[in-house]
């Protein structure tokens, strides 16, 4: 599933294709991809220009600027460029044509959508209205963690937790919570200052990391330009289970913890 770092680099990789381009045809394959009536899906769209993308958690935002479109990947979705028009099939879920002969696809949109809002109505939208903050915020201080620690529930579980912080999911979680040194089934209001503090530096660092070599691909996730990202080989215990630790040799773990497969050096992340 596409976390922080893959929403960034497609949701850039549109703005290099697309922005400034006029709309010329859009249609949707089905009526559950989108909020709109089906019809109405290409009558906002057409004659409007892209003028730039954005990033909300792991949704992608689209600024038609009366218009705002709310992608949200999900688990397999992509963004591919064909080299055609062609019709939305099950595979092709949206497809947009601009204009100089670009047509993107976003497809596999199975659990995904392709939403439109009037500009400023998509705060409403049920996934946006529950965001916590970005953690390239100024909102994202070690304070705000402080407090948002201040629970009984497992520290892994509450960064999976988008209301608590925007566009982390399991692949990170697990790397952040691995180079803080922080069991992921710690209890979160049991972390110390120091604890805490690292965990905020790790998330950032991490997500940038990720997000300059072009994302994590471990399944399905590529780019708009069809190619895969790289983070996958910096990664330090997510899908390394029965490896040694890179940092002390004892074999990484993989348990499940808030209902997600979860890898762990017992070493590095005492309990
Ligand atoms: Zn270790």
């Amino acid at each position: 599933m596409p976390e922080l770092p893959e929403t960034t680099v497609i949701s850039q990789d549109v703005a290099a294709l697309a922005a400034g381009r006029e709309v010329l045809r859009a249609e949707v394959f089905r009526p559950d991809v989108t909020n709109v009536e089906m019809q109405e899906f290409p009558r906002r769209l057409v004659g409007r220009k892209l003028l730039g993308t954005g990033r909300r958690g792991k949704i992608i935002v689209l600024d038609f600027g009366d218009v705002v479109g709310i992608v949200h990947l999900v688990i397999s979705g992509r963004v591919l460029r064909l080299p055609e028009w062609q019709e939305p099939d099950r595979m092709n879920t949206a497809v947009l044509e601009f204009d100089g002969g670009l047509v993107l696809a976003f497809t596999r949109l199975w659990l995904g959508y392709f939403d439109l809002y009037e500009f400023g109505e998509e705060e409403n939208h049920p996934l946006i209205s529950r965001l916590g903050p970005d953690p390239f915020s100024e909102e994202f201080t070690v304070d705000y963690l402080t407090r948002a620690f201040g629970r009984k529930a497992n520290i892994k579980g509450l960064l999976l937790d988008q209301s608590v912080v925007a566009g982390l999911g399991n692949i990170y979680v697990d790397e952040v919570l691995f180079a803080a040194g922080v069991h992921p089934t710690r209890r979160a209001n049991t972390l110390t200052p120091e604890e805490t503090k690292k965990v905020h530096a790790a998330t950032r660092d991490i997500l940038s990391r990720a997000i300059d070599l072009r994302g994590t691909t471990f399944d399905s996730y590529h780019d708009a330009f069809g190619e895969t990202g790289q983070y996958q080989h910096q990664l330090q215990v997510f899908t390394r289970e029965g490896e040694p630790c890179p940092r002390c040799g004892t074999t990484i773990e993989k348990t499940r913890v808030a209902g997600r497969g979860t890898h762990a050096c017992p070493t590095c992340q005492p309990l």
